[in-house]
């Protein structure tokens, strides 16, 4: 992007400061007003308007790069809010954009060291531990042969525990479905964009592209929310991406699946941005904890107005002092629901939340609750 289209699109913000928090009609209590994590912490430069005024003297060359305004831009969590704020009728400010062109100029020296190991770690992992799917019936992708596959994102490609429970639940839905488990898919993520390394980003999309075409494949199930919003919004491809708890919906629908009743008291679920506001999906979880009979309370900040853990855009590796005051900030709003669960789909949520967390709630992920359900008791891989 050049520095004129920077400004360009920088100058959409008219610095109104609506998008700090959400429309008043819809939170009942003013404590749970505020939504842009790092504003509600911090205060006025690190607000969305704040950013919008750094990226427009940036581009036109009224401020220089320097630590402190290094330290404004990593205390964003990227999780959009603004952005999507801004489009509900008032102006559009393309803020996502914006703030993922600032982590790609700022100078190299000033790019946190933390971020730039997390986006690195992207790299398939020598050993990794898809080959547990095979138990399950999960076959080596291959030409013609493939409709349906499961992607190894980065929060699974090496963890056999989830990929044992992620196995089981697409056994039990009876549906055909390959993995690429021998030469894996670059298992990219939205900490590529976190670490301003989006050339890097597009190029492995690309490179996922030819081989999902190659391989004839139509749908992606996808676990990581960072994984699937990076898929779907940068695929050239016709490939279709869902979520895991996607998946998980539809196959509740059907009769045929039997489920038996999972006993974790009454439910909140948390919204990760990169399910929900990136990838729009705020049905899914919500069809699944309808079919499965769990007693649901919503927090008053839900759905599209949900506020983030905190841990996106690199604050949990970069700045974990703030990223635990973010989730502190979440956790009024979660006791203040009377929920005895916390259901999370995404590992970062889960991760971040999790090192605030009250002694009398519990937190599970989404899909172990769905397969506790379908039956899965953990030693299914040794029968
Ligand atoms: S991004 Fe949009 S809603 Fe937010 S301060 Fe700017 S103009 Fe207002
Ligand atoms: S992306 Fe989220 S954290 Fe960053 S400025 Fe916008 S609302 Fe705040």
């Amino acid at each position: 992007m050049t520095k004129d289209e920077l400004l360009e699109k920088a100058l959409c913000c008219n610095r109104c400061g609506t998008c700090r928090g959400v429309v008043q009609d819809e939170v009942p209590d003013v404590a749970f007003s505020t939504q842009c994590p790092c504003s509600m912490t911090l205060f006025g430069a690190y607000e969305p308007s704040g950013l919008m005024y750094l990226a427009r003297a940036i581009a036109q060359g009224d401020l220089k790069w320097n630590d402190d305004l290094a330290k404004i831009l990593y205390s964003c969590t990227m999780c959009g809010y603004c952005d999507d704020f801004c489009q509900r009728g008032y102006r559009h400010t393309p803020c996502k954009v914006i703030l993922e062109e600032l982590r790609v100029i700022i100078p190299e020296k000033l790019k946190p060291a933390a971020i730039k190991k997390q986006a690195g770690s992207l790299d398939v992992p020598r050993a990794t531990k898809l080959g547990v799917l095979t138990k399950y019936g999960i076959v080596e992708a291959s030409a013609g042969k493939s409709a349906v596959v499961l992607f190894g994102d980065n929060t699974i490609i090496s963890n056999a525990a989830k990929l044992e429970e992620i196995g089981f639940i697409i056994q039990k839905s009876g549906k055909k479905v390959g993995c690429f488990i021998s030469k894996p898919l670059p298992p990219v993520s939205a900490a590529l964009l976190s670490g301003g390394f989006r050339k890097e980003l597009e190029a492995a999309i690309a490179a996922i592209d030819t081989r999902l075409e190659a391989a004839g494949v139509k749908t992606v199930i996808v676990y990581n929310p960072e994984s699937l919003s990076v898929l779907k919004r940068f695929s050239r491809s016709n490939v279709e991406f869902i979520s895991i708890t996607r998946f998980c919906a539809d196959m509740l629908k059907s009769k045929k699946i039997k489920t038996k009743k999972v006993k974790i008291g009454k439910v909140t679920f948390q919204d990760p941005c990169h399910l929900g506001r990136y990838s729009k999906e705020y049905a899914a979880p919500r069809e699944i904890m309808q079919r499965l009979g769990l007693d649901v309370v919503e927090m008053w900040r839900t759905g599209y107005n949900s506020l983030c853990c905190g841990a996106g855009g690199g604050v949990n590796v970069n700045r974990p002092d703030l990223a635990k005051k973010y989730a502190d900030n979440r956790w009024q709003e979660i006791k203040a629901s009377g929920a005895q669960t916390l259901l999370t789909a995404c590992v970062f949520c889960n991760a971040n939340l999790r090192q605030a967390k009250p002694k009398n709630v519990a937190m599970v992920d989404i899909t172990s609750v769905v397969a506790q359900a379908l039956g899965y008791t953990g030693k299914e891989a040794r029968s």
